[in-house]
C-alpha cells in the first residue's frame, strides 16, 4: 500500500471492477488558503459557465419553475421536466425567465367591482389577501387602489365592492428600481405591499412586507446578458418533441437537456443534429452515458455538455432489471476522463448523491457539475404536497421510469414508451420534509468549499488538475473502513443539522 494513497489513473484504470462512490476515500492535502479564496465556478457546458456546481433533475417531483428559481439564485440551475404537455412545461420556463427576485411579477389583481367575497376567495386557495385594484381588474392596467386585510377585517357585509373600501392613498415605487431601494421603501412607509408602477401609472409588479427577509441578495446567482435566470427544460428523444423544441426556444430555454436512459443511440443523435441546426445558440447536454464510447458518439454529433449515470439514481432499477449500467465513480471517472482529454466537453455526474460527501467525490473525478434527485426532493421548492406516512412529513419521489410517472406521460427516456407491456426502471417512494431547498444548497455548499480546503484545492480547475497529475490522492475504502468512517457503538446521537442529508443508503 502506498504512503500516500494512489494516484487516479492506478486506481481507476485496471481490471478490478466498478467503483461506486462509497468504495473510495479522498486523502487530505496541503492547507495555505482560506474558505473565502476558494472558487466554485464551473462549466455547465461549452458555453454555460455556473457560479455553484449543482443541478436539479428533470423530474416531476424535483425541478418546477420553483425548485429552478431557488437552484439559479443560488448559483446553479434547474432543468425543468416535460412529464407534462408543451403549454405547462413552457409555462414553467416562462416563470423563471420572468422571475425578478423579491418582485411579485404577475400578482392576483382585482377590479374595484369585484367584492370583499372575491378577496374571502382569493385567501382561501392561495393565502394572501393584499391585492392591488385596477381599472380594468387586470395587470399593465391604471392602478387605483389596494385592499389589505385591515381595510376588510371587520366588515360584515361581503358583496360590497372594493370601490366602496379600497385604500386610495397610496405609497408605490417607479417599476425598474431595485431590490435593495424596493426594501428600503417597504420598510420606511411602513405598508404591508409596494405596488410598481410605470411613467403612466399601470401596475407592473408588486413588493411584499413579508418578502423582506426573504429578500436576500443572491450574489453567485446564474443569469444570462439580460440579468434573467438561467434555466434548462429535459425533451426526449421522439420526433414529436421538435414541437416541444420550438416552444422551449421561444420561451428563452438556455440549455435542453436530451433525456434518454442510454444516450448512445441514432434517436438521440438525430435530435441532436436537428437542434443544432435549428437553434445554435441553445446548448445541448446528451446522455445519459457511461462509456467513452458513448460519449464519443455524442461529442462527434456536436454536444455541448453530457450528463453521466446509468443505474445509480435512488429510485432506479434498471442495474436490476436490464442488467446495464456502470458503477456510478468509475463512470464519471472514465467519461470526464474521455471527454476532456477528446473536445474539452464538461459532464455532469448524474445520480447517487446520497449525501453531502458525494458531491466532492463526483467532482474530484472529475464532474464539472452534479445533478441531483432525490437529495433536492421534499424540500418546499419541489414539486406536490407534503403529507404523513408513520409519522414523518414527507412529499413523493418518484422515478420517470416508475409505474406511476408513465402512467402520466414520463417513462419517455425508456425507449419503451411506445410498447404496450411498459417495463418500469424506477420506483415511486416517499423523502423526508427537508424545508426550504434554499438552505439546504446553501449548507451543502459551504461543507463543499471545506472539502476544497481539505484537500488543498482553491477551486474546480485546480481539483481537476490534481486529478489529472496524480496530486489528488485515492484509497480504497473496505467495509469496515465505511463503518469506522460513520457513527458507530453510539446507543443513541443527534443528527447534525440538516443530518438526514446522511440517512440514505
Ligand atoms: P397578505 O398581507 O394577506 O397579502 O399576505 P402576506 O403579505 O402576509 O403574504 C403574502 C405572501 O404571498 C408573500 O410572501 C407574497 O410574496 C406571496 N405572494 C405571491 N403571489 C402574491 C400575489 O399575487 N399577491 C400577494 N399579495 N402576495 C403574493
Ligand atoms: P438521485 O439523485 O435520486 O440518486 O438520482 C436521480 C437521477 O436518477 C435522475 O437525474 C435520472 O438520471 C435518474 N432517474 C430518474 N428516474 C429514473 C427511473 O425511473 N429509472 C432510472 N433508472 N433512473 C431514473
Amino acid at each position: 500500500m502506498s504512503p500516500n494513497g494512489l494516484d487516479a489513473k492506478t486506481f481507476f484504470e485496471h481490471e478490478g471492477g466498478g467503483i461506486t462512490y462509497n468504495d473510495f476515500i479522498l486523502l487530505p492535502g496541503h492547507i495555505n488558503f482560506s474558505l473565502d479564496e476558494i472558487n466554485l465556478e464551473t462549466s455547465l457546458t461549452r458555453n454555460i459557465k455556473i457560479k455553484r456546481p449543482v443541478v436539479s433533475s428533470p423530474m416531476d417531483t424535483v425541478t418546477e419553475s420553483g425548485m429552478a428559481i431557488s437552484m439559479a439564485l443560488l448559483g446553479g440551475i434547474g432543468i425543468i421536466h416535460y412529464n407534462n404537455t408543451i403549454e405547462e412545461q413552457v409555462k414553467e420556463v416562462r416563470l423563471v425567465k420572468r422571475f425578478e427576485n423579491g418582485f411579485i411579477t404577475e400578482p392576483v389583481v382585482l377590479s374595484p367591482d369585484h367584492t370583499i367575497k372575491d378577496i374571502d376567495v382569493i385567501k382561501k386557495s392561495y393565502g394572501f389577501s393584499g391585492i392591488p385594484v385596477t381599472e380594468d381588474g387586470t395587470l399593465h392596467s391604471k392602478l387605483i387602489g389596494i385592499v389589505t386585510k385591515r381595510d376588510i377585517d371587520f366588515e360584515e357585509d361581503r358583496t360590497k365592492k372594493l370601490r366602496d373600501v379600497m385604500t386610495t392613498q397610496l405609497v408605490t415605487a417607479p417599476a425598474g428600481i431595485s431590490l435593495a431601494e424596493g426594501n428600503k421603501i417597504l420598510k420606511e412607509s411602513k405598508k404591508g405591499k409596494l405596488p410598481l408602477v410605470d411613467k403612466q401609472g399601470r401596475l407592473v409588479s408588486l413588493m411584499s412586507r413579508t418578502d423582506l427577509l426573504k429578500n436576500e441578495d443572491f450574489p453567485f446567482a446564474s443569469k444570462n446578458k439580460d440579468k434573467q435566470l438561467l434555466v434548462g427544460a429535459a425533451l426526449s428523444t421522439h420526433e414529436k418533441d421538435r414541437e416541444r423544441l420550438d416552444e422551449l426556444a421561444r420561451a428563452g430555454v438556455d440549455v435542453v437537456v436530451i433525456d434518454s436512459s442510454q444516450g448512445d443511440s441514432t434517436f438521440q443523435i438525430d435530435m441532436i443534429r436537428h437542434i443544432k441546426k435549428k437553434f445554435p445558440h441553445i446548448d445541448v447536454i446528451g446522455g445519459n452515458v457511461v462509456t467513452a464510447k458513448q460519449c464519443k458518439s455524442l461529442i462527434d454529433t456536436g454536444v455541448d455538455g453530457l450528463r453521466i449515470g446509468m443505474g445509480s439514481g435512488s429510485i432506479c432499477i434498471t442495474q436490476d432489471t436490464l442488467a446495464v449500467g456502470r458503477a456510478q465513480g468509475s463512470a464519471v471517472y472514465h467519461t470526464a476522463k474521455f471527454s476532456r482529454e477528446y473536445a474539452n466537453i464538461p459532464v455532469t455526474a448524474d445520480g447517487g448523491i446520497a449525501h453531502i460527501g458525494h458531491v466532492v467525490k463526483a467532482l474530484s473525478l472529475g464532474a464539472s457539475a452534479v445533478m441531483m434527485g432525490g437529495l433536492l426532493a421534499g424540500t418546499t421548492e419541489a414539486p406536490g404536497e407534503y403529507f404523513y406516512e408513520g409519522g414523518m412529513r414527507v412529499k413523493k419521489y418518484r422515478g420517470m421510469a416508475s409505474q406511476e410517472a408513465m402512467e402520466r406521460g414520463g417513462g419517455k427516456r425508456y425507449l419503451s414508451s411506445e410498447d404496450r407491456i411498459k417495463v418500469a426502471q424506477g420506483v415511486s417512494g416517499t423523502v423526508v420534509d427537508k424545508g426550504s431547498v434554499i438552505h439546504l444548497v446553501q449548507y451543502l455548499m459551504q461543507s463543499l468549499l471545506h472539502s476544497f480546503q481539505e484537500l488543498g484545492y482553491k477551486s474546480l480547475q485546480e481539483l481537476h488538475k490534481g486529478l489529472s497529475e496524480g496530486t489528488l490522492r485515492f484509497e480504497m475504502r473496505s467495509q469496515s473502513a465505511q463503518t469506522e468512517g460513520s457513527v458507530h457503538n453510539l446507543y443513541s446521537f443527534k443528527e447534525p443539522h440538516l443530518g438526514f442529508l446522511r440517512m440514505s443508503h
